[in-house]
């Protein structure tokens, strides 16, 4: 895929000989190579294809738009089509088997068609109301050890509410996280991480859970842009970060991009503890969820352009 491959060196200020990292990222295959992506394929697309290979049908296409050979009938050309659709997988054969023959086939279930990461960010028992709408997704920040901090409720229409836990309330929540203390998402997670792991450091939850999805370790900090903190920065101590900044318009009021601003101050402030700090951007689309939305890898990120 040309043009998508990392193409300029690193953004910000040149690193002295005491901070260099320990590997240097020259390139794609080295970019690829030290960073282990791709360990947990966990999309309902990668999880069919996986289970058609081991099946023995024979995949053939690239992108989010395969072709295989179908394993409930006698097919010597593919006639089996598999579609990447937003959270879940659409399937079809040509010659008209059943899908859930197909299915069983190779083992699967209706329910495996389904990206599993995107059904569990919204789960029945957190409670849907929020003074802005109805949830569409509920974020739960925690401390180190996984004990719910405060929430971050999405509604349909892009409102964002925060909440924390007061047993003292009917509804079992307080709608003001005045002094409560604000984490990174998923905070667990990156504290948990293999020392081998390159760790994306992202605009928000949304973006997080596509990069979850394609088997990687994630983070975001709350509030969106401009809400950075330094005390974030210490979890990343002695860690490979990518940052990948959004892709905003400049705005006219301010004259400046949301976007790359919180990307800046992120980079700043976590580049002196980290052991690698890096600027991408998506190489489709405004963001990390867009980029892998369009059947792009995360090798494929562009470096930071303003
Ligand atoms: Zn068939």
């Amino acid at each position: 895929m040309p043009g998508n491959a990392l193409r300029a060196g690193p953004v910000g200020p040149a690193r002295t000989s005491a901070q260099a990292p320990a590997k240097e990222l020259n390139g794609d295959s080295a970019f690829r190579v030290a960073r282990g992506f791709g360990r947990r394929p966990s999309t309902a697309f990668e999880r069919v294809l996986g289970a058609l290979e081991r099946h023995g049908s024979r995949v053939t296409g690239t992108g989010r738009q395969r072709a295989a050979q179908c394993p409930a009938h006698d097919d010597r050309n593919p006639s089996l089509s598999i579609t990447d659709g937003n959270d879940r997988v659409l399937i079809r054969c040509h010659a008209g088997c059943d899908t859930d023959d197909v299915l069983a086939e190779i083992g699967l279930t209706r329910a495996d068609l389904f990206d599993r990461d995107d059904r569990q960010q919204y789960r029945s028992g957190d409670d849907q109301w929020t003074p802005a709408g109805p949830a569409v997704a509920v974020y739960s920040y925690t401390d180190e050890r996984g004990e719910v901090l405060y929430q971050v409720t999405r509604t349909a229409d892009k409102q964002f509410r925060q909440r924390r836990p007061d047993p003292s309330k009917r509804s079992g929540w307080d709608w003001s996280t005045r002094d409560v203390r604000m984490v990174l998402y998923r905070l667990p997670a990156v504290l948990a991480a293999p020392d081998s792991a390159c760790i994306f450091l992202v605009e928000g939850e949304k973006d997080v859970h596509a990069l979850e999805a394609a088997g990687e370790i994630a983070t975001c900090s709350p509030r969106g842009a401009g809400k950075w903190r330094p005390e974030y920065a210490e979890a990343f101590a002695g860690r490979d970060v990518l940052i990948v900044a959004d892709r905003d318009a400049l705005d006219p009021k301010t004259g400046r991009r949301a976007g790359a601003d919180h990307a800046w101050d992120a980079y700043t402030s976590v580049q002196p503890v980290a052991r690698s700090a890096w600027i991408v951007q998506a190489a489709e689309g405004k963001d990390a969820a867009d980029h892998l939305a369009a059947g792009l890898g995360v090798t494929e990120f562009v470096w930071w352009e303003l």
